[in-house]
């Protein structure tokens, strides 16, 4: 008997059309969880580097976590792994909804697609009866739009669709891939599904996932939703909204965006408006958002309603929630009413609110500036708003000027040459960040920034509070409750981080403590992502209902792996640093590593090198970040090493690995 995972996956081969259910292997689970940790192992087995990421080879997996499916409260990640387009690197998008728990129900884990259809075509996973489906009529359709027509040819209203739109089928390196209520929009991932010809993959399941020990982890869901319950009461005094409570950032429900609108920055991530928000302005935006914003609605089995469906007024209705709500706004130095309504456009082309804003915004930059002509931009409006329609429409359909912004800003801006280079500013691992360009350097960021392999900031931050509290009074109050800590020194350490003076940044918290925060900051974030779990009631806030602390225990109920914190951690450090692999093995270096120039105005080179050295050492990584021999073997990875030592990456060294070092040797 398997216990939280199916036990199977599918493996679909779009060039011969070969279906198969294959059983995996339990052994793998336990070195590597779910989700995220066994897609990096499948990448590795399966995609050396040669393969490109439109190539037939790259495959594109699909996984549920390991706890999706089980009464786990908001545990519904699809955790969404390939080689990018636009990183050359490992991808690993999420998306909650209601899809992983779905595929669970089917009876499988992962659905792993290699090759290429000649024809558009979608996939009908119906537990275990699968099809590939001729999907020609959906051509050029809409994302959103692609779902409600599969859903109804299907006959099955309660199928669960992940589609892409035009952007995917033409293959912008920021398309995304939708599902109604959530999408996976990072790395560029709808462009790999459009590139295999899958326009969708619907799925309907109707089976049980079994627990291990259903009474025990029964008792773990309720003080898990006790805990909600307690939090949503009991908000954190003196931080901000979104890190106060659990959930996404809970932009559909706030209307006060003073604090986005006046620290992030507007156009091509360039303009801080310091004044910008008023009265005036509070009331238009409140009532924009209250007349679009239909109804809050949640994620599979979760209480916390994060995002909302918005209604344009004479457009279809469309999911929204978190920042997206202000990307395009900010980019195109307009209002909320603008921003909601290319969102919905936007939404049903597939395309990732963080990148595509800023690629518009981008080309304007150019246009502006003499590097892009009337030329490149015939037949653009000349109204603003214009302007990013017109863009948009150029990019996903990849005409003129569009098909080389297609690429991004880091590809457009080498092809468009003329000093282009440097607007494209944002980048880091050749994808457009966060738009926010601060003051003084933090070193929690520096190296998140830095070494971070899932290219969103927001999904590796939290836990940590993000910037002292002005009291030391406030500070005591904090740590009173803050059991989530992997080890009472956390706290010690945020009592002494001052606003100003020696314990504040960039030289407080100290390169060490600096280094032990961002680590555990990165673990939750990949345990979520192996377990499938919202990283909105585990790893951003800071004081969430999953934690070091319980998760060993919802494994152990759940999956029937004998789990414990140290395991946890091991584990963890295993699949971690095997994404890390599969992106060395790519040519990530040190080099690579790095935030934008102007990320922050204050620079401190020897503070920043002493950063990164001392946590590449603090992970087992040699000075180009490269994981050593030692740290490969302790881990069990030496197939890792071995595969470094013949590529020339790492040197051999004479010892050969212990006899019985290998992970898979451990698990026996
Ligand atoms: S916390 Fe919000 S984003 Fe996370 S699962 Fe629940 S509803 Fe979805």
């Amino acid at each position: 008997m398997r216990y939280a995972e199916t036990g199977y996956n599918l493996e679909i081969d779009l060039s011969t059309g070969n279906i198969e259910r294959v059983e995996n292997d339990p052994r793998e689970t336990e070195l590597y969880l779910g989700g995220l940790g066994t897609n990096a192992k499948i990448l590795w087995d399966r995609v050396p580097p040669e393969v490109e990421p439109f190539s037939p080879d790259n495959i594109l997996i699909f996984s549920a976590g390991l706890l999706c499916g089980t009464p786990a409260t908001g545990c519904n990640r699809t955790i969404v792994t390939t080689i990018s387009p636009q990183t050359l690197l490992m991808a690993f998008s999420m998306m909650g909804g209601f899809w992983a728990p779905e595929l669970k129900y089917a009876g499988y884990d992962k659905v792993i697609i290699r090759g290429k259809s000649p024809d558009l075509v979608y996939l009908w996973i119906n537990n275990d009866k699968v099809e590939i489906r001729d999907a020609s009529h959906l051509q050029g359709k809409g994302a959103i739009e692609t779902m409600e027509l599969i859903k109804q040819e299907l006959k099955e209203p309660r199928a669960q669709v992940a589609a892409i739109g035009l952007a995917g089928e033409n293959r912008v390196y920021f398309a995304s891939i939708e599902q109604g209520k959530s999408s996976a929009s990072r790395g560029g991932i709808g462009a790999v599904m459009g590139d295999k010809g899958l326009k969708a993959i619907a799925v309907r399941g109707t089976r049980d996932v079994n627990v291990a020990r259903p009474d025990e982890f029964m008792e773990l869901c309720k003080e898990v939703l006790d805990y909600i319950e307690f939090r949503n009461a009991n908000p954190i005094p003196g931080v901000m909204p979104i890190l106060a409570g659990l959930g996404s950032p809970q932009e559909m429900k706030i209307h006060d965006e003073k604090w986005h609108t006046e620290n992030f920055s507007w156009g091509n991530s360039r303009v801080r408006r310091k004044n910008f928000w008023n009265e005036d302005i509070a009331k238009e935006w409140t009532r924009t958002l209250e007349s679009m914003r239909k109804r809050l609605i949640s994620c599979y089995n979760c209480p916390m309603a994060c995002a909302a469906t918005i209604s344009p007024p004479g457009a279809p209705t469309y999911m929204m929630k978190c920042f997206s709500k202000l990307t395009y706004t900010m980019a195109a130095m307009s209002d909320l009413e603008f921003g909601l309504r290319i969102a919905q456009r936007a939404t049903e082309y597939g395309v990732d609110g963080f990148s595509a804003p800023q690629v518009m915004a981008f080309a304007l930059e150019l246009y502006e500036d003499g590097i892009l002509t009337d030329k490149d931009m015939e037949g653009m409006p000349s109204d603003n708003e214009g302007r990013f329609y017109w863009l948009l429409d150029r990019i996903v359909r990849r005409e003129g000027i569009g098909d080389v912004l297609a690429n991004g800003t880091y590809w457009a801006a080498k092809q468009i040459g003329k000093g282009a280079e440097a607007y494209a500013h944002n980048n880091i691992k050749k994808h457009e960040q966060l738009p926010l360009k601060l003051g003084m350097l933090n070193p929690i960021y520096f190296l998140m920034y830095s070494t971070g392999e899932k290219i969103n900031i927001t999904q590796i931050e939290g836990q940590f509070p993000q910037a002292p509290f002005p009291k030391r009074e406030q500070r005591e109050e904090f740590v009173k409750d803050w059991f989530q800590v992997p080890d009472e020194r956390f706290k010690q350490y945020f009592l002494d981080w001052e606003p100003r003076g020696e314990n504040s940044i960039p030289y407080y918290p100290t390169v060490q403590m600096t280094c032990e925060i961002v680590d555990w900051q990165e673990m939750m974030h990949y345990i979520d992502d192996a377990l499938g779990m919202c990283a909105g009631l585990s790893s951003f806030p800071l004081k969430p209902p999953y934690h070091i602390h319980n998760y060993p225990k919802f494994i152990s109920a759940g999956a029937d792996i004998e789990m414990d914190e140290e395991k946890l951690k091991k584990t963890v450090k295993r699949y971690r640093t095997l994404v890390r692999a599969n992106n060395i093995r790519r040519g990530m270096r040190r080099k690579d590593e790095k935030p934008p120039e102007n990320h922050w105005k204050r620079r401190f080179p020897e503070l920043e090198k002493e950063l990164l050295d001392t946590y590449y050492k603090f992970k087992g990584w040699n000075n180009d970040g490269i994981p050593t021999k030692e740290t490969l073997l302790d881990l069990g990875l030496d197939y890792v090493y071995e595969d470094f030592v013949k590529r020339g990456i790492l040197k051999d060294e004479a010892e050969t690995p212990p006899e019985d070092s290998s992970a898979e040797k451990e698990a026996k």
